[in-house]
């Protein structure tokens, strides 16, 4: 183990009621997580609106979604919220400010882990209720810290230039650590954000080698798809690649499925850059630019098929080539593969060509072949 850094302690998300269990920190592996990007109102719990909002939830799952966090302004949310939860066995997190009844109405229902920081939740006896009732009911907390909220005078030290930003960041999170330690409360996980690359790593680095209390990392209002995913992918590399960070979430102006995916990609990259082969990473979609020489679409093709891989429960690598020319010598390593040729489309196993179809025969055979690996 690096020594600038201490094992962080387990804490254990769900596994009661009918919620999967999730474990984070210890040895366990990383898990990806997501937010629900909407309000969550009476109507999407009700008749087929409901049933289409479960089946959204079981398609994050699929995708390899771990924890699934959603804002709960209102005792209202916390309602509709455990309406949601008793339907699903993807454990929910509540994140709660400001109101601690809204936490504790939470905690009423099968909700696997709450976000709170005792910091905007009030006085010391209503953090105790808070952590009295998650202790009681097995549920973990999440401290959120974020370099834009601050307390007031670690804002001012960061001005003045007698703290950086990431050491304000820390010592945030330790002012917040404190209160759940005089409450023996240890189901604790900790999240420093901020937009800079820079600041996350840094704050994360220094936390990690004072404390063991795992870490949920994710740089913060990250931008657009692209921007999102290549600041995300930095700051988290850096630190997933010295063993620091136990959850992840990417945080996305998109939407939760491409998270989840980003997410999932992030950690196989890791894995990719330390050596260690693709085992445990499901299935890994390669695919070509595409050139003058295509003979299929590729970008059409890894799109439409794009969820029904990443849901896959089962190791392989599955290519989409533009062209038979290179497409199968390309991709000799992949499990399953499918280029164009002419007006025909090939399916391919090990750069081996093992059927020849009609275009529009081309998804279903690829499903079958598919069913094979
Ligand atoms: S596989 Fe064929 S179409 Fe795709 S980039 Fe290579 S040469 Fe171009």
């Amino acid at each position: 183990m690096d020594e600038s850094r201490l094992l962080p302690r387990t804490v254990k998300v769900g596994g009661f009621d009918h919620v999967e269990s999730v474990l984070i920190g210890g040895t366990y592996p990383v898990s990806v997580q997501t937010m629900w990007k909407d309000r969550l109102d009476p109507s999407d719990m009700e008749g087929p609106a409901g049933d289409a909002t479960v089946a959204r939830v079981e398609k994050l799952r699929a995708l390899g979604c771990s924890l699934l966090r959603f804002a709960v302004p209102d005792i209202g949310a916390a309602e509709v919220l455990g309406v949601l939860a008793s339907r699903t066995a993807m454990p929910i997190v509540a994140d709660i400010h400001f109101d601690h009844e809204i936490a504790l109405r939470c905690l009423d229902f099968p909700i696997a882990k709450i976000r709170i920081n005792p910091g905007n939740i009030g006085t010391r006896s209503k953090v105790e209720a808070v952590v009295g009732k998650a202790a009681d009911k097995g549920v973990p907390i999440r401290i959120g810290v974020n370099a834009g909220s601050l307390p007031q005078d670690l804002a001012k030290a960061v001005d003045s230039g007698k703290k950086t930003r990431a050491e304000a960041l820390v010592e945030t999170a330790e002012r917040e650590v404190a209160v759940f330690d005089e409450l023996s409360f240890s189901q604790v996980i900790v999240s420093m954000k901020a937009s800079s690359i820079y600041d996350t790593i840094a704050a994360n680095k220094l936390f990690s080698s004072r404390h063991d209390v795992p870490l949920h990392l994710g740089v913060t209002e990250a931008g657009p798809l692209i921007p999102g995913v290549v600041r995300n992918a930095v700051a988290l590399h850096s630190l997933l690649a010295e063993g620091i960070g136990s959850t992840i979430r990417v945080s996305l102006s998109d939407s939760m499925e491409h998270e989840v995916i980003a997410g999932r990609e992030i950690l196989g990259a890791v894995s990719d850059s330390a050596g260690k082969g693709p085992s445990g990473r499901g299935v890994v979609l390669v695919s070509c630019p595409r050139c003058g020489r295509n003979g299929f679409d590729t970008h059409a093709f890894a799109e439409r098929w794009r969820d029904r891989l990443y849901s896959l429960k089962k190791d392989a690598t599955v290519a989409v080539m533009g062209c038979a020319v290179n497409g199968p010598g390309e991709a000799r390593h992949a499990d399953l593969g499918i280029t164009g040729a002419g007006d025909k489309v090939l399916l391919f196993r090990h750069g081996k060509i093992v059927r020849t179809v009609a275009p529009k025969d081309a998804d279903s055979a690829f499903e079958e072949e598919l069913s094979k690996l």
